[in-house]
């Protein structure tokens, strides 16, 4: 029984184009150029190995495949010499070895030159029913030993490496890489290339042993490149373009019938290759700057958070004294440190007033980290806005009359205003709404508005008669440390009040806006889904 040969041809071609593929991807990778050359080299040598082998096969006439079949062996040796250099230089090792590698490579040249001139490894061959059989020479023996010498001696190195304490896990999985390979490979060869047809005479099941160095030189290439193998587009397009050429370039040398067909598909070819070259290169380049761009954003991540931590630091360090300062002023406004004059307690107030924004101002700054990255446990509880909204009420009133605004609470009747929400946090979203408008609004008045839009949805708006804002600032206005640009410097801010409030009233499942127009004040408003407590309307 035979290979069918059809299937050998595509198994050829397709090695010949991974082989392409392989040297491409480590070619370019960011490797050591020792690593690249040693590598390339293989390569080289694989091809020949198989495509050599195949063509004896192939001819079926023994004179040519005699030839064939003889230079396939003759890289074998240096193959294996390679190999042993390639893993010393991959250990980072090669310096110990110099010596012993430079002896190696003359037995290399050795059988280069003994197996296709003598006949002392491949005597003769022939072809039985279609089949390569090889007749061996005296020192084919030699031959074996030393494929099975480095092969040892690389299995020595790859393992005294990776039992070394100091050898990175990294460069330990590396490691395993390689050996897994090796043990394949070696294991291919021992049977298919020299246990079945040395001992048994079974000469058609040989390929195999040839085509398992292309998975090995696979495993190689994975192992010492990783992650730039992880791009897996480019390797398909490299490998892609490779079967590409190597059809066109089966086609133009063996299927072309007369010289001007090979002339024509040769240009074909010249054509086709730097198109293939531009395509592989584009993948590339389109690779290396998303991860150049993943690179920027995890440096980016990593800056933030760095800023979040200070912030946090330098608020909490804020907010001990601004509390002590809080209660000395209400006591001193209560009258707990003797009477004061009219005017002395509204300088006071004012100062209270400018002291809470300020605490205000510090909380967001605490709270926004916490919030972004869910550390702050929510006590959700159902909760009647117009309370709050009541509250908020309450606690602005003075500022506003201060400013000589109006402050208005405007419920529709009959509001159905019941929401399942965290109390304290939704009251923090009311009054950042509440203390922008009284900042923002010189003149006028502010209304707070409750309202159902529909039978689902309760409504609250914030509606000023300050400067309003302009379309295109409006967009930015939610997201984090955003002010407008003429506020800044003017007012105190932080830009966190609405990036906030965005963040809990998306929490909560609700939506938060605003509608404005330059000279015609602003409307901040928020909706959230009513939430009825069942148990306590049933109780009623
Ligand atoms: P802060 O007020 O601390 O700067 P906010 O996130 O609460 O931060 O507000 C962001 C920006 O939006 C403010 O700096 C201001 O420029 C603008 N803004 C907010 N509310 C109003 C408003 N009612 N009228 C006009 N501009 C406002």
């Amino acid at each position: 029984m035979t290979f069918p040969s059809s299937l050998s041809q595509i198994i050829v071609l397709v090695i010949n184009a991974t082989g392409a593929a392989l040297v491409i991807t480590v070619i370019t990778g960011k490797l050591r150029n020792l690593l690249k050359v040693i590598f390339a080299f293989m390569t080289v040598l694989m091809f020949i190995w198989v495509d050599l082998a195949y063509a004896a096969r192939l001819v079926g006439e023994a004179d040519r495949g005699l030839v064939y079949i003889r230079i396939a062996w003759s890289v074998t040796p240096m193959l294996f010499v390679l190999l042993y250099a390639f893993i010393a230089t991959f250990l980072r090792i090669v310096h110990k070895h110099k010596f012993y590698i430079l002896f190696s490579l003359p037995v290399g040249i050795l059988f280069l030159l003994i197996i296709p001139f003598t006949d002392l490894v491949i005597a003769d061959i022939a072809y039985i029913n279609g089949t390569l059989e090889i007749k061996y020479g005296s020192l084919v023996w030699f031959f074996f030993a030393q494929v099975a010498f480095y092969t040892i001696i690389s299995f020595i190195l790859l393992i005294s490496q990776y039992r070394n304490k100091e050898t990175s896990p990294e460069i330990k999985s590396r490691i395993r890489y390689l050996l897994a390979g090796l043990t394949f490979f070696f294991v291919m060869n021992a049977i298919f290339n020299i246990g079945l047809p040395v001992f048994l005479q079974v000469f058609h099941l040989y390929e195999f042993g040839d085509y398992s160095l292309i998975v090995f030189l696979t495993i190689i290439a994975y192992a010492i490149t990783t992650n730039q193998f992880a791009r897996i587009q480019v390797v398909t397009a490299t490998f892609l373009a490779s079967v590409l050429g190597s059809f066109l370039l089966l086609d133009a040398v063996m299927f072309s019938t007369n010289y001007e067909q090979t002339l024509t598909k040769s240009l074909i070819l010249l054509l086709y290759i730097p198109f293939g070259y531009l395509l592989v290169n584009n993948v590339k380049k389109e690779i290396e700057q998303r991860e150049q761009l993943e690179e920027l954003t995890n440096k980016l991540k990593h800056m933030d958070n760095v800023k979040n931590e200070f912030i946090s630091v330098a608020a909490h360090e804020l907010r001990a004294p601004l509390t002590a300062i809080k209660g000395y002023l209400s006591m001193v406004i209560d009258g707990d440190a003797g009477s004061i004059s009219k005017q002395a307690k509204e300088f006071l107030q004012d100062s209270l007033l400018s002291n809470e924004r300020m605490i205000r101002l510090v909380n967001n700054m605490l709270d926004v980290g916490r919030i972004e990255e869910g550390r702050i446990i929510y006590q959700e509880d159902y909760v009647k806005i117009s309370e709050l909204a009541k509250i908020a009420y309450a606690e602005f009133k003075l500022e506003a009359e201060r400013k000589n605004l109006t402050l208005e609470l405007v419920i529709q009747e009959g509001v159905v205003d019941e929401v399942f929400v965290d109390r304290d946090r939704l009251h923090e979203v009311i009054i950042n709404f509440l203390s922008n408008a009284l900042k923002y609004t010189d003149e006028g008045k502010v209304t707070i508005k409750l309202s159902n839009p529909n039978k689902k949805t309760v409504k609250l708006e914030v509606i000023d008669t300050g400067p309003g804002i302009s379309q295109h600032e409006q967009k930015k206005l939610f997201n984090k440390f955003y002010r407008i640009r003429s506020d800044v410097g003017k007012t105190i801010g932080s830009g966190l009040g609405l990036y906030i409030s965005k963040l809990l009233i998306q929490k909560f499942g609700g939506n938060i806006g605003v509608e404005s127009k330059p000279g015609r004040g602003s409307d901040f408003w928020f909706e959230l889904p009513i939430k009825i407590n069942k148990s306590d309307t049933g109780n009623l």
